[in-house]
């Protein structure tokens, strides 16, 4: 049997699946977290989630996502600040240790990235006291830089871990293959970062080619190095969640979600395994 213990499927990986069938799909298939989409959440109600979660013994890797800061005005930042206490109010009850965020790119019609990066700041320091009140982790997620002008000007891990050394306690990063593979500093930022510091590592590769924004290949069939990836995150001595979050629309979207599963444990177990104790 492979080790599996650290091995989450995100839901947007099975997106045929509602929240309930994901929960009893990754109890069938021995995966032992979950990474949960609000939308899902809102689908199914709160407390039924929580309590399904409970009940099927799953963890909870991650929660994503929060609300997007990509509004130019002072009440349209603010409007998403209010938003996101609720967003980690729902993380909170169904037990998620972290809220990715995905920070929002430019307000429409702006070519102001600097200053959209600083309203980004801002909006993330409001949330401090609110997230950490509730122990939920403010995990910044950067984007590959494609995504930029339209999803998050937030776009290296260098950019994340400045944020979170700036912000300090209550803030994390997310490691995501998808976005951080081509980075010539990722392996010197996972290092500055260090153990304490990534709240998910998200696992997926990269196709050739890439047809659309939701093209991810499965992890495997594309040009990531995502065994050396992991290799930086163990010498960091980063031991939390290895999530599998695949967007794909042009194929394992449209596959049954009982085939991607068995396929992404297939892929994804020399990955999911537990950190092993170092010897120098
Ligand atoms: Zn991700």
């Amino acid at each position: 049997m492979p080790d599996l213990s650290r091995f989450a499927l995100n839901q947007i990986t099975t997106p045929k699946w509602s929240m309930g069938e994901a929960i009893e799909g990754l109890r069938r298939h021995g995966i032992p977290g979950i990474g949960v989409w609000r939308r899902f959440i809102d689908d199914y109600g709160t407390a039924a989630t929580a309590r399904h979660l409970k009940d099927a013994g799953l963890w909870v890797a991650s929660y994503c996502t929060g609300v997007w800061f990509n509004r130019a005005d002072d009440a349209g930042l603010q409007a998403a600040i209010d938003e996101n206490r609720k967003v980690f109010d729902q993380a909170a009850e169904v037990g998620a240790p972290c809220v990715v965020m995905v920070v929002g790119g430019l307000p429409e019609g702006s070519k102001d990235l600097a200053g959209q990066r600083a309203r980004v700041r801002d909006g993330l320091a409001a949330l401090r006291e609110h997230a950490t009140g509730l122990g939920v982790t403010i995990a910044l997620e950067p984007l590959h830089p494609m995504y930029a002008a339209e999803r998050a000007c937030l776009n290296t891990l260098k950019q994340a871990n400045d944020l979170c050394d700036e912000l300090g306690a209550g803030y994390g990063t997310v490691v995501d293959v998808y976005h951080c593979w081509w980075d010539p500093e990722l392996k010197a930022e996972i290092a500055r970062g260090g153990a304490d510091r990534v709240s998910s590592f998200h696992i997926c590769d990269w196709r050739v080619p890439t047809r659309n924004m939701r093209d991810r290949a499965m992890v495997g069939d594309g040009v990531a190095d995502v065994a050396a990836i992991r290799s930086w995150l163990d010498e960091a001595g980063y031991d939390g969640p290895v999530e599998l979050e695949l967007f794909s629309e042009l194929d394992w979207w449209q596959r049954d979600p009982e085939e991607v599963v068995a396929i992404a444990i297939e892929r994804c177990a020399p990955f999911a395994g537990a950190l092993e104790e170092r010897t120098a």
